[in-house]
């Protein structure tokens, strides 16, 4: 798939252009994470990404690994998906708004929705309700149409 690994390329010069401007570096096992996560194009597990990486690198051990994805995390390159304890690479990268992400709970799809108007009405009401949230992701578990069309066809 040359497009994906175009736009891989295109995504990870970004991301490296971000992290110099932060004064932090996009070392070579954080690019390269990243790029496993660009590439899967869904939320992946972690130890799925270490399986990965010991493919390129043998004896990558769980903490570097570990260590390049809470960097990914801070620097709002990736998000964490919590329903699947998986982590995906945020659809707008640098920028992200904090959207609302829609998770597939079969395969890991994660769409991600930006209506700010939606989102800062949904944020309203939990704190109408006495609530505060816990992170800034908000998730809501579902079934993409890929997975609901391989259900239909299955039974
Ligand atoms: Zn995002
Ligand atoms: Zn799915």
């Amino acid at each position: 798939m040359q497009g994906t690994q175009a736009s891989a390329e295109a995504a990870l010069a970004l991301a490296e252009e971000y992290c110099r401007e932060r004064g932090e570096k996009l070392t070579p096992i954080r690019r390269k994470v990243l790029e496993l996560l660009l590439t899967s194009g869904r939320a992946t597990k972690a130890y799925s990404l270490l399986d990965d990486m010991r493919h390129i690198h043998p004896g990558s051990a769980p903490p570097t690994v570990y260590r390049a994805l809470d960097f990914l995390l801070s620097a709002g390159l990736v998000h964490k998906i919590e329903s699947i304890n998986a982590f995906a690479v945020c659809h707008d990268l640098t920028q992200c708004q904090h959207g609302i992400l829609v998770v597939c709970q079969q395969c890991g799809n994660v769409t991600e929705l930006h209506q700010p108007a939606l989102r800062e009405a949904l944020v309203a009401q939990i704190e109408n309700a006495g609530y505060r949230l816990a992170g800034d992701g908000i998730e809501l578990k579902g079934l993409c149409s890929a997975c609901q069309a391989a259900q239909a066809a299955g039974s």
